[in-house]
């Protein structure tokens, strides 16, 4: 019998803004892992940030439905918005998996740099026996996620992955400073991100 699992990328970040390199990684990563489709999950309260420095999470949404609409792969999910308190992977991915069959397999993406924290994270090895992650890297980071990998034994390699990605430094961080200074982020954002921005006056503090 033919195994036909769905398979499902989850999108997490504080997307502050959300730009051309997340879109990137996440249509590398779809194709790479034969995804079904990739669900773009702003996190309403980033736990390991103050929330003071957080734009507000109905902007950080808008900004992700507009950029990832004409893909018909993408998908933006509310979830960690409708919930209050700090924004646990955990708790998503419970919730996520109420909501799919059971034989779903879900693949959390993220940056190279947050995979290196992971150690930290509320119940990691819960996490870890739930769902894939997915690092999407630079060629030199080999090292850092060979550890990370190791750190986490068997579960570590069976559920930790790697995949580099094109060469795009860009990050949310030089979009807000570049608003900040009136220096154009043309082309680093999707056109309809970057009117928003100047529309609501965005990181101009
Ligand atoms: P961050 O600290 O803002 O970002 C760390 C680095 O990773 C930055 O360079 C960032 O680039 C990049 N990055 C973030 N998300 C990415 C993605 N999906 N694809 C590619 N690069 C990405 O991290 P964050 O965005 O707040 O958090 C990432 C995810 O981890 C969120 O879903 C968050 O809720 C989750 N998280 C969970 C826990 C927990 O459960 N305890 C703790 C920490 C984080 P940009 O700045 O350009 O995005």
């Amino acid at each position: 019998m033919v195994e036909n699992k769905r398979r499902i990328g989850i999108m997490g970040g504080t997307f502050d803004p959300i730009h051309i390199g997340h879109l990137v990684t996440a249509e590398a990563v779809r194709v790479e892992y034969n995804l079904d489709e990739v669900i773009f999950i702003p996190a309403a309260n980033p736990p390991h940030k103050n929330e003071a420095n957080v734009t507000k999470a109905m902007h950080r949404y808008i900004m992700t439905a507009m950029a990832t609409y004409s893909n018909p792969f993408f998908h933006v999910s509310a979830i960690e918005m409708e919930r209050p308190g700090p924004s646990y992977t955990i708790d998503t991915i419970y919730a996520l998996k109420k909501q799919y069959d059971s034989s779903t397999e879900l693949f959390f993406i993220t940056g190279a740099d947050t995979i290196q924290e992971i150690s930290t994270w509320d119940r990691i090895e819960e996490l870890l026996g739930l769902c894939h992650f997915i690092a999407a890297t630079r060629q030199g980071c080999k090292t850092t996620l060979e550890q990370i990998k190791q750190h986490f034994g068997d579960l570590g390699k069976k559920k930790i992955h790697r995949l580099n990605t094109p060469e795009l430094e860009i990050s949310s961080t030089d979009i807000r400073d570049k608003v900040k200074n009136n220096i154009s982020i043309k082309y680093l954002v999707p056109e309809s991100v970057e009117k928003y921005i100047y529309k609501e006056r965005l990181y101009l503090e």
